[in-house]
C-alpha cells in the first residue's frame, strides 16, 4: 500500500469464509483524504468567522468612546468654538470610519449573495484616480505621508462603474496609508500597457511576508499586527476589491519584498477600444438656490426621523 503523507484512511476488518472451509481476515482501507480536507477547511472557515465576529465587535465599539466623549464635551462646553470645532471634526472622522466599516459589511453580504449591480459607463480612469486622491488627502496628511500621483496626459478610458472603481482605489490608497508608518511615501501610478490600463498603488510601509501574499485577498484575512497598530479594519476590504475588479473583467495582484519592505498593489483593467470611446461628459453640478419644501419623513426609527426633520428644518424646509 502506497500511503502518502497527507492522505487519511479509515479501515475495517472482517472475518470471511474461505472456499476450503477455513476462516480468513480481510482488511479494507478507505481513502478519506478529501473528507478530511473538507472538514479541515470548514473548521478553518469557522475559526476565521469567529475571529471576524470578535474583530467586528471591537471595531464597531472603537469609535463609540470618542463619540460619546465628544457629545459630553459639546454638552459641557457649548459656547467654546475651538472645542466645538475640534470635537465636531473628531466625531465626524469616527463616524465616517464606522460608516465605512458598515458599508463594507453590507457590500460583503451583497457580493456573497451575488446581488451587486454595476452602473456601467465609459469613464476616464484618471478622473476616478484624481477623485480618490482628493478624498484621501486629509487622511494621508494626518499620517504625514507624501503622495505622488502619476497619470498620463492621454485619457484612460475603461468600461466601469465609477463609484465602485473609486471604492477599489480608495480602499487600496487607504490601506497604503494605514499600513505605512508616519512620514511614509505612497505613489499612485497609471499607464496604458497594450490593451490594458495598469494602476499601481505602492507604499514603503510595513510590507507583507511572502507566505501571506496570496492570503490578503481572502475573506476575513488580516495579517497579524503588532499591538501598536491600532488602525482598525475588518479584513474584508481587499476581498471586496478583488470581487469588484473581477466584475470589471480585471485582475489584481500584490507584490512585496517582505516585512518592512513596502507593498505594491497592481490593478489591470481592460481599456475600451479607441473606436468605441465615448468622451466622458462631465456632469455639471448645479447650484440652484434651495427652495423651501414641505417634506414628509417616514422612518421606523423615531430618533432618525426627528434628527432628519431638525436638519431639513435648519436648511429652510
Ligand atoms: P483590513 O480591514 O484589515 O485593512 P483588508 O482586506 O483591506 O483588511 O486587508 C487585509 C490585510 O492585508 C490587512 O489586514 C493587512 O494585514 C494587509 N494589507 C493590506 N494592504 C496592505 C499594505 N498596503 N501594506 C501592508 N499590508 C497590507
Amino acid at each position: 500500500l502506497d500511503i502518502k503523507a497527507r492522505e487519511s484512511y479509515d479501515w475495517k476488518i472482517e472475518r470471511i469464509n474461505l472456499p476450503d472451509g477455513e476462516f480468513g481476515v480481510v482488511c479494507y482501507f478507505y481513502d478519506i483524504s478529501t473528507l478530511k480536507q473538507a472538514q479541515e477547511s470548514l473548521q478553518d472557515a469557522d475559526r476565521r468567522k469567529s475571529e471576524f465576529l470578535a474583530t467586528l465587535a471591537h471595531e464597531l465599539r472603537n469609535p463609540l468612546a470618542p463619540l460619546r466623549n465628544g457629545l459630553e464635551l459639546l454638552a459641557i462646553a457649548p459656547h467654546n468654538q475651538a472645542t466645538w470645532d475640534q470635537a465636531h471634526a473628531m466625531m465626524k472622522r469616527q463616524l465616517d470610519q464606522m460608516v465605512r466599516l458598515i458599508d463594507d459589511l453590507m457590500d460583503l453580504s451583497r457580493i456573497t449573495r451575488g446581488v451587486v449591480e454595476l452602473r456601467m459607463g465609459t469613464i476616464d480612469l484618471r478622473t476616478v484616480l484624481n477623485h480618490v486622491v482628493e478624498s484621501s488627502r486629509s487622511f494621508i496628511q494626518r499620517h504625514d505621508h507624501t503622495l505622488v500621483l502619476d497619470l498620463p496626459t492621454e485619457p484612460l478610458m475603461v468600461e466601469g462603474d465609477s463609484m465602485r472603481l473609486t471604492q477599489v482605489f480608495g480602499n487600496l490608497l487607504n490601506n497604503a496609508a494605514k499600513y505605512t508608518d508616519l512620514g511614509g511615501a505612497i505613489s499612485v501610478h497609471a499607464e496604458q500597457i497594450v490593451d490594458d490600463v495598469v494602476v499601481t498603488v505602492a507604499d514603503n510601509g510595513i510590507g507583507i511576508a511572502t507566505d501571506q501574499l496570496t492570503k490578503v485577498f481572502d475573506m476575513f484575512a488580516q495579517v497579524e499586527r503588532t499591538s501598536d497598530r491600532v488602525q482598525g479594519g475588518l479584513g474584508i476590504g481587499l476581498n471586496i476589491v478583488k470581487h469588484l475588479v473581477g466584475m470589471h473583467k480585471g485582475r489584481i495582484e500584490v507584490a512585496s519584498e517582505g516585512l518592512g519592505k513596502g507593498s505594491c498593489f497592481r490593478v489591470v483593467l481592460p481599456l475600451v477600444s479607441v473606436r468605441a470611446k465615448v468622451p466622458a461628459t462631465a456632469s455639471e453640478v448645479t447650484t440652484a438656490p434651495v427652495l423651501p419644501r414641505r417634506i414628509l419623513i417616514v422612518d421606523d426609527n423615531e430618533d432618525a426621523a426627528n434628527m432628519m426633520a431638525m436638519l431639513l428644518g435648519k436648511l429652510g424646509h
